[in-house]
């Protein structure tokens, strides 16, 4: 059944599986292959007792409106993902230190209550002023000159409109939570895109039945078509004949041959693991090399503990929860860095800002009638003796918002960055892949055209003007393009 199908597709992330019912929605026979034994890679989601859980923490930009959207259209299955989105009667909760305000997204907030929020973090008239012209900016400028700046740090750009600490401090947070880079890192000309795209389609989500509902629906087309998808399948490498793709050899040595090869195992991994040198000139070999994904993970020891809370009753009544604190970051980080160093959690709490999604809010079937499914993360060392001290720690912050979940807690599971590896099969535990930051964005961000004829890539590596799982689709439609460009589909 898998022999001399159309294309082949290596990886069921969301880049495979979007790029692969692309295909089959173009009447393409696919063979996708996963060597995990579930799909999704890094969007995948897990069923226990009753719960479905999400194994890392999601929610999506644009959803309907943004490249899922797109991509569910092409292939006539509009609702094959349905969105839950915040309204009047589920809206995000933010907490300014220890009051609750409703969130300020550009998605359910008028401006009027986006000032009063700003009010109540503290800022002053010119920095509300500040604050909206620097939204203004982004929203109105057009695509082809955010181009320019691709090469201007994001926070200098900002320096042009403030110097305010505390509204420099909030696009900081929200930088690193949209694109797990520093704004310092983070390419300006990339920030103004993914930030208008999002604001102006202002429809943040979450996709109903969990995050692996995504490339279940995906895949789905890719089945209907005729097309495969063999899990517990990994690919060991891309056969290459006289610089043209012709299949891939699998782990256990079996061979498919394909007119075209579509890889979802990222840039460096597919370069360096699936493809011979030979194939490849030194200057493209290079040029791979030098990409990054990020200092979160790269020579700091800073990593993350995923926590998801199976409660007996439901405790929390907001389907999203960020706090913010006004004061005392700074030292709060300083404080948990230090705690990092020692492998020890601090002693209290200062300055934590976090991020609580509370996935049964948004789907009650994501857990057994009358409980609750809670997600949370934290920082802790990516090498920790002591993971059971730092699980304590997040919790017993979380009890500080919520005291009622101890009460109800029947019981948790978590995971650390080694998960990430496990799911997408990459050198690195990287969230996002290769970054958003100065030198890998705009006309340097690494294209899913590569130098062997007939091998593409999709993936967050090689998408771009968008947030996290939407990186990632985005690139399928970019490929979807240039196939199209090529005559190739
Ligand atoms: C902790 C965390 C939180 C996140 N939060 C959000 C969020 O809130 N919102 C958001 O939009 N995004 C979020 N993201 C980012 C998002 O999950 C990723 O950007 C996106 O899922 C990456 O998709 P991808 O197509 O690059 O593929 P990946 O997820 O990397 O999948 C690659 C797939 O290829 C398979 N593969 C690799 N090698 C082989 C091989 N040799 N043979 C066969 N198969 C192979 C892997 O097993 C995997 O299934 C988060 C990520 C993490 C880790």
């Amino acid at each position: 059944m898998t022999a001399n199908p159309d294309a082949i597709v290596i990886g069921t992330g969301i880049g495979g599986s979007a790029a692969a019912a692309l295909l089959a929605g173009r009447g393409k026979t696919v063979t996708v292959l996963e060597r995990n034994p579930f799909v999704g890679g890094r969007c995948a989601s897990y069923k226990k007792e009753g719960f479905v859980i999400d194994v890392f923490v999601h929610m999506v930009g644009r959803c309907e409106k943004g490249p899922f959207g797109e991509i569910l259209r092409r292939v006539a299955r509009p609702d094959a993902v349905r969105w839950w989105h915040p309204s009047a009667e589920s809206r995000v909760v933010l907490w300014i230190d220890d009051e609750p305000y409703p969130h300020p997204d550009p998605s359910y907030s008028s401006p009027e209550e986006r000032e009063s929020v700003y009010r109540a973090f503290g800022f002053s008239d010119k920095e509300i002023e500040d604050a909206f012209l620097i939204y203004d900016t982004i929203e109105n400028m057009p695509y082809e000159k955010t181009f320019e700046l691709d090469n201007t740090p994001y926070t200098t750009w900002l320096k042009t409109f403030t110097d305010s600490k505390l509204l420099l401090g909030l696009e900081h947070q929200q930088v690193l939570l949209c694109s797990v880079i520093t704004p310092k890192e983070a390419s300006a000309g990339e920030m103004i895109r993914m930030f208008a795209n999002a604001r102006t389609d202002a429809n943040v989500g979450y996709p109903i039945g969990g995050c692996g509902a995504i490339p279940e629906a995906l895949l789905s087309v890719v089945r209907d078509a005729g097309g495969v998808v063999r899990l517990r399948t990994p690919v060991s490498k891309v056969l290459v004949e006289q610089g043209r793709a012709v299949g891939v050899r699998l782990e256990d040595g079996e061979e498919i041959r394909a007119p075209l090869i579509i890889s979802n195992a990222g840039i460096k991994e597919t370069m360096n693991k699936y493809v011979e040198k030979e194939a490849l000139s030194p200057d493209y070999v290079e040029s791979v090399q030098s990409l990054t994904t990020g200092k979160l993970v790269e020579g700091t020891p800073m990593g993350m503990i995923y926590l998801k809370l199976a409660l007996a009753a439901p405790v929390i009544d907001a389907p999203l929860v960020f706090r913010n604190v006004r004061e005392g970051t700074i030292e709060g980080l300083a404080e948990l860095m230090q705690g990092i160093m020692e492998d020890k959690p601090p002693k209290d709490y200062k300055g934590i800002n976090i991020f609580i999604p509370v996935p049964s809010n948004m789907d009650p079937a994501l857990a057994p009638a009358g409980k609750q499914l809670v997600n949370f993360y934290g920082l802790a060392p990516v090498h920790s003796k002591n993971l059971d001290a730092w699980v304590d720690f997040h919790l017993g912050y979380l009890y500080t918002l919520y005291p009622e979940v101890e009460k109800h807690l029947m019981w948790y599971d978590f995971s650390t960055l080694d998960r990430i590896n496990k799911c997408s099969g990459r050198f690195h535990p990287d969230i996002i892949g290769i970054t958003q930051s100065v030198g890998q964005t705009g006309t340097d961000r690494p294209s899913p055209v590569t130098p062997i004829e007939n091998l593409y890539l999709v993936g967050a590596d090689v998408g771009q003007d968008n947030i996290g799982t939407e990186l990632a689709a985005e690139s399928a439609l970019r490929l979807e393009a240039i196939l199209d460009e090529r005559g190739a589909i």
